[in-house]
């Protein structure tokens, strides 16, 4: 009996597992800027596939780099589980060598009850998706005549609750560019249907307290969220502290429970952009297009507007900054737990360089930051200090500077 149980568990596993989707992160700074986000599955060749995907396409782009001028290299996802049923996840991948920027798109559709990658006729009639996938091209790339029609071949496409996403280079579409044309076809137009997802959450607030007299401090995390802002938020809550998370949109949906819980327990979301792209190379609109979508997503989340933004990689210009209503947000203490692998000079950097007032920059995608945080707090509490959000502190300096 206790066999068919383990059995049944591992077979419950093997459906339900797929939800508890990770987000990997690589974030680095030295010879070129370099962002990679993708969701880890639990669907072993799923993941493979991904993996591969990943490894080959940064591997190629370090192989051809020249650091004349710092190159970036940026893949950002979207992932969806539809019917709990479907996986279709969509990497989109961003290089700029320094002078040029160059795009693609892989997208990965895969079927959880038999593990194994889906065929788009399993789905819907592919030959009705290519005649209205046509018919949209037809209708707004008029320089995709006869030939470039007939050669046009569907290879990514992206599903959601409400449309096929098909992507197309901008070649294929005899367009001079370097961008992804994406062509949306609405499922109901090809007899598909999909449950919609529940999105509406209702939280409560927790009302914070701030004593203004006291010695303050903001811990700040960015590149999240990550599998160790659970166990961050939990030190946070048992020690009375709150911090300030900079997010990065495109790992919000995945994990919005964290989110709930960061916001429910009295801190603050800043905005940390939507791909974690290098800001001061998008153009104005790219720009605001990019903390928008970040701001919209947190906000339908949660309900929590976040008022501060901290640029990637610390990049950024005042003309840049003056496209958006957000407070502009650095650090003063950076922990360099991007740098050490040790715990006790994560501490003692901290410790070392910290005076009331100021900002430290942490990262909670890394496990040492889990500890090091908790033991930073420690001491400071000891030294009486106060961890406040970063909004709190500022509210805090305008009133002592009154
Ligand atoms: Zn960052």
């Amino acid at each position: 009996m206790k066999k068919i149980l383990l059995i049944l568990i591992v077979l419950t596993c093997l459906t339900g597992c797929s939800k508890n989707v990770e987000v990997k992160t690589i974030i680095k700074q030295d010879n070129s800027y370099v962002s990679i986000n993708y969701p880890v599955t639990n669907e072993t060749n799923l993941d493979r596939e991904i993996k591969k995907h990943v490894d080959n396409t940064y591997n190629s782009f370090k192989n051809t780099y020249t650091n004349y001028q710092t190159p970036e290299f940026n893949i950002s996802y979207d992932y969806n589980l539809l019917n709990d049923e479907f996986i279709s996840i969509h990497l989109n991948t961003f290089k700029n060598n320094g002078i040029n920027n160059s795009n693609s798109v892989t997208t990965f559709n895969y079927n959880i009850k038999n593990h194994d990658f889906l065929n788009i006729d399993d789905i819907v009639n592919s030959q009705k998706l290519k005649y209205e996938v046509k018919k949209e091209i037809k209708k707004n790339y008029k320089m995709c005549t006869k030939t470039c029609l007939k050669n046009l071949k569907i290879n990514s496409y992206f599903l959601d609750e409400d449309y096929i996403t098909v992507f197309f280079k901008s070649k294929d579409l005899n367009i001079k560019d370097t961008k992804i044309i994406s062509i949306k076809i609405k499922n109901e137009d090809l007899g598909l249907t999909l449950k919609k997802k529940d999105k509406t959450k209702k939280i409560e607030i927790k009302k914070s307290k701030v004593t203004y007299n006291d010695k303050v401090v903001a811990l700040t995390f960015d590149d999240g969220p990550s599998k160790y802002t659970d166990k961050i938020l939990k030190i946070l809550e048992k020690k009375g502290a709150r911090a300030t998370f900079f997010v990065v949109g495109n790992k919000v949906e995945l994990y919005n429970e964290t989110l709930l819980k960061m916001v429910s327990n009295g801190n603050e979301i800043g905005n940390h952009s939507f791909d974690h792209k290098l800001l001061t190379r998008l153009t104005d609109e790219e720009f605001k297009q990019d903390i928008k979508k970040t701001q919209e997503i947190i906000f339908e989340t949660t309900g929590f507007i976040p008022k501060l933004i901290r640029p990637t990689y610390g990049g950024y210009n005042d003309k840049l900054m003056s496209n958006v209503d957000l407070k502009l947000t650095l650090w003063d203490v950076d922990a360099s737990d991007w740098k050490y692998k040790s715990e006790r000079r994560i501490v003692n950097n901290v410790i070392k360089n910290v005076s009331n007032g100021d900002i430290i920059l942490m990262h909670d995608i890394f496990s040492r930051t889990v500890n090091s945080a908790e033991k930073i707090i420690d001491i400071l509490q000891k030294e009486g200090y106060s961890f406040v959000t970063v909004s709190e502190l500022n509210k805090i300096k305008e009133k002592r500077n009154l």
